[in-house]
C-alpha cells in the first residue's frame, strides 16, 4: 500500500508514520517529492491495517497498489528513477547509445570497433564475453578473456561498458569488469539469477523475454528490486510473433508503457528487435520517438565475417549515419517541449 502523506506533514508526522509501518512488519520506502511525500509499503496489509494508517497526523490517504509489481510501480514512486553510470544518467531525458559487436570476438577488433563507434558519438559499448548458442559446438565467446578485452576498451576510450551475465555464481567476477549487467531475453525469468543481481548496487539492464508479458517483465524487476538494487534498466528487444520477416517483432508501445506503469529507464534494442541491420536506423528513431531512453544497437567492422549476430549488425559507418540522425530526432523532440 502507499501512504500519501499531507503537504504540510512535519518530518516526525513521517517518522511516526515510518516506524508505526515497521512495528507492524512492513518494510518502507520513502519516496520525498517536492509537494509530499509517499511512503510505499511492501507488507500483509489489512482493512484494519489501512484504517489504523488513515487515522495518524500528516496522512492524507492510504492507498492499495492495484498491480503485483510494487516497488517498480510508478504508484509507490512517482518520480522517474534516474541511474548513473560512469558519471552519465540513464532517465534524465539525456538519450544513450550503446554500440558494439553483438560478441566479443578478439582483441583488437574489438578494441578498433570501440574507437570507431566512439568517434562517432556512442556513449556506451556493448559486447558479450557468454555466448552460449542454440548449437553446443557454436561460437560460445571468449568468456573470461573477453571480460579482460571489455575493461581494456573501456579504460582506453573513457566510455562505459555493458554486457551479458547468465551465471549467477559469476555475478561478482563479471561486476568486477563492467560497469552495467545484462540480464539476456532468455534469462529474464531465472529468478536465482535476478535475486543475485539484486544483491549487488550495479545497474541492470534486463531484457524482455522473447515470450513475455509487459507485467511478467516488470515482475522480474521486481525480483532484483526487492532482493535490494533499484538500478534497473528495462530494455525492449522484440518478442516472438507470428511474423516471420523480422527475428522478433519490436513492441514500441512498451516504451510508454513502461513509462507510465513504474519509474524505470527504458532502453530499446533495434538489432535483436528485428535482426535486419535495414531496420535498425528506423526503428532507432521510432525508439527514441516513443520516448525511450536510448537504444542499443549492433555494430561489427565486417558483418558478414561476424561470428554471431552479422546480418542485423551495422558496419561502422552505418552507426556514424544512425548516431547523426538519432541526435537531430532528440533536437526535434526537444523543440516541440518548448
Ligand atoms: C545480446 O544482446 O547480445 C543478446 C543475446 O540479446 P537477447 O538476450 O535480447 O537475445
Ligand atoms: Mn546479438
Amino acid at each position: 500500500m502507499i501512504i500519501v502523506m499531507e503537504a504540510q506533514a512535519t518530518p516526525a508526522h513521517i517518522q511516526q508514520v515510518s516506524s508505526k509501518l515497521e512495528e507492524k512488519g512492513f518494510q518502507v520506502h520513502l519516496s520525498q517529492g517536492v509537494e509530499r511525500t509517499i511512503i510505499g509499503a511492501i507488507g500483509q496489509k489489512t482493512t484494519t491495517t489501512m484504517e489504523l494508517f488513515e487515522t495518524l497526523p500528516g496522512v492524507e490517504k492510504v492507498v492499495p497498489i492495484a498491480q503485483p509489481f510494487k516497488m517498480a510501480s510508478r504508484e509507490f514512486k512517482p518520480d522517474s528513477s534516474l541511474i548513473e553510470v560512469g558519471g552519465q544518467m540513464i532517465g534524465n531525458g539525456q538519450v544513450q547509445i550503446i554500440a558494439g559487436p553483438c560478441a566479443v570476438e578478439g582483441r583488437s577488433k574489438f578494441l578498433e570497433v570501440a574507437h570507431a563507434v566512439k568517434e562517432s558519438g556512442a556513449t556506451m559499448l556493448r559486447g558479450g564475453a557468454f555466448k552460449p548458442r542454440t548449437s553446443p559446438y557454436a561460437f560460445q565467446g571468449l568468456e573470461h578473456e573477453g571480460l579482460e578485452i571489455l575493461a581494456e576498451a573501456r579504460q582506453i576510450t573513457g566510455l562505459p561498458v555493458v554486457t551479458e551475465i547468465m551465471d549467477p555464481r559469476l555475478v561478482n567476477e563479471v561486476a568486477d569488469y563492467v560497469d552495467i549487467l545484462q540480464v539476456g531475453a532468455r534469462n529474464m525469468q531465472n529468478f536465482f539469477l535476478l535475486r543475485e543481481l539484486g544483491k549487488i548496487q550495479r545497474p541492470i539492464l534486463l531484457k524482455r523475454g522473447p515470450s513475455a508479458t509487459i507485467e511478467e517483465w516488470i515482475m522480474a524487476a521486481e525480483y532484483i528490486i526487492s532482493s535490494g538494487n533499484e538500478q534497473v534498466i528495462m530494455c525492449e528487444r522484440g518478442i516472438r510473433s507470428f511474423e516471420n520477416y523480422t527475428r522478433n517483432t519490436l513492441d514500441l508501445s512498451a516504451v510508454p508503457l513502461i513509462k507510465q506503469l513504474t519509474h524505470l529507464p527504458i532502453i530499446v534494442d533495434p538489432s535483436h528487435g528485428t535482426g535486419k541491420w535495414k531496420l535498425v536506423e528506423p526503428m532507432a528513431l521510432a525508439a527514441i520517438g516513443a520516448g525511450a531512453d536510448g537504444v542499443m544497437v549492433e555494430v561489427h567492422q565486417n558483418p558478414s565475417e561476424a561470428l554471431s549476430d552479422g546480418p542485423q549488425s551495422l558496419t561502422p559507418e552505418n552507426f556514424a549515419r544512425l548516431v547523426t540522425r538519432v541526435n537531430k530526432m532528440v533536437m526535434a523532440l526537444r523543440a516541440t517541449e518548448n
